[in-house]
Order: C-alpha cells, then structure tokens, then sequence
C-alpha cells in the first residue's frame, strides 16, 4: 500500500484565516483517497471545515477528508453503545456530531460529553454530575488540550481548551474523562479505519509535539513535525517526545523531504 498522510490542520495549513506557505500545493500533491484532515477541534462540523478549505484555495476538498474529534466522539459513542443516549456540553459542532447517532436525553444518558468551545454553565453541571453520579453515565471529553489559540476581534486570545472545559465534572464526580482526541489513540484508530489504513501506512503531519507526534509514535506511525504553528524552529522537544522522522520549518520543506526519502 502506498502511503496515506493524516494531516492536522491549524498551525499546519493556516493560521486563524491566513493559509500557510507551500501548504495549497503540498496538499494538492497528495492523492484525496490517501489523505485525511484531522483536528481536535470539535467546534465546526466537517462540512464546515471543508468549506473553509476550499474557501482559501484548496483543490478538490470534501467533507469525507475531515474527521473531528466530534465526529469521532460521536462514532466512539456509537461502537460502545447503538442508540446511546447522551447529555453533551460544548459548541454546536458537537451537537450536530451526536444527534446523527444517537439521542439526547438529559434524564437518563448513557454518557455526558464534554467538548471544546461555548456551552458549559452552572445548570449544565449540575445535570451532568448527576447524570454520572446518580445514573452512572459515563464522562467523555472530546479532546485534551489545555489552551487553544483563537482569534477575538482580530486580535489573537488564549482560551480553555478540552481539557480545561472538562476539569469540572472530573472534580465534581471524582471519575477520569475517557478522552478521545490526540494524543490518546481513538481519533487516530478512526481515522486509520477511514483510510483503510494500518499505522505502518500512516504518516502524520502536526505542528505539536505533545498532541499530534505523540499519539502517533505511540501508535507506530511515522511522524513529521512543521515548526510554523505552537512550536518554533529551534525549540526542543518536551520529555518522552521522540525525534520525528521529518523535522521541517514549512510545509514547502518537508515537501522537499519527502520526496528526497519515501
Ligand atoms: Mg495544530
């Protein structure tokens, strides 16, 4: 089998709305069946994703090349449990996610989930806890970044992240989140089976080193890291990260990498 490439995409293809250099042409270089757009991000469903894609210039783009860490919290939910009934707190994105698998139930859920981005309040954890600890529903979070960048007003913000959000109902209920996004291995198993692929075909392209690389050495996958995101050219890397197989400053390099060793 030739080799597929899952690709992240904030910090790798654009920053906020601005396209990164090299990245069009690098993306257009790899085959549709043999590549995959993978985010963290629960917020913007697929086809949203996509339409920003081709918005800022990318060929041949479709829904079938996105996989959120929504979608595959909604698809995880689905392998556990057909006709799974949930509570989630998050943004939009995630909701959609979930109601194309299962059905929303804030009395009697089979699990809570909790995503990235607007929606968690005082009400909305009070149902939650005791969902989890009245009923024993099941604490899921979408993904476990800390902090993500964001843009407010043209200006770039720091906000909580994944993590942050779901740090609550785990104080509150005393039980650990099973997380799916990078870097444990549920998106990256998802995106594998999408692809047809096993991890010896995969090669994943991210910016971070502690979400994007990680999972996928875990996983056996070969890895590249682009310094034009979280991670600077020149910074090392953090504890029980390994050394990449390609270590670029920008996407229009690593193409020259590539072609110079696969
Ligand atoms: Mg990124």
């Amino acid at each position: 089998m030739k080799h597929c490439f899952l690709i992240d995409m904030d910090g790798v293809l654009y920053h906020g709305d601005a396209v990164l250099e090299g990245a069009t042409r690098f993306v257009s270089r790899i085959p549709p069946p043999r590549r995959l757009f993978v985010t963290n991000n629960p917020i913007r469903s697929p086809e949203n994703v996509a339409h920003k894609l081709s918005q800022m210039g990318f060929a041949d783009i479709d829904e079938t090349q996105v996989l959120t860490s929504a979608e595959a919290t909604a698809n995880w939910l689905l392998r556990q449990k057909p006709g799974f009934r949930y509570f989630a707190v998050g943004a939009e994105g995630l909701h959609e996610a979930l109601r194309k698998h299962g059905a929303e139930d804030s009395e009697a859920a089979d699990f809570v989930v909790v995503g990235e981005g607007p929606g968690i309040d005082f009400n909305s954890l009070t149902t939650a806890i005791n969902l989890i600890i009245g009923r024993g529903a099941r604490l899921v979070s979408t993904n476990p970044d800390a902090t993500v960048d964001a843009t407010a007003g043209g200006q770039h913000v720091v906000v909580p992240g994944g993590g942050a959000l779901v740090a609550p109902f785990e104080v509150a209920t005393g039980r650990k989140a099973i997380v799916i996004g990078k870097p444990e291995p549920l998106l990256y198993e998802m995106a594998m089976r999408r692809l047809g692929a096993s991890p010896s075909d995969c090669i994943m392209i991210g910016d971070r080193p502690d979400t994007d690389i990680l999972g996928a050495q875990r996983l056996g996958m070969r890895t590249a890291l682009v310094r034009t995101g979280r991670f600077a050219p020149g910074e090392l890397l953090p504890d029980g990260v390994r050394d990449p197989d390609w270590d670029a400053g920008s996407l229009s390099e690593l193409e020259t990498l590539l072609t110079n060793s696969i």
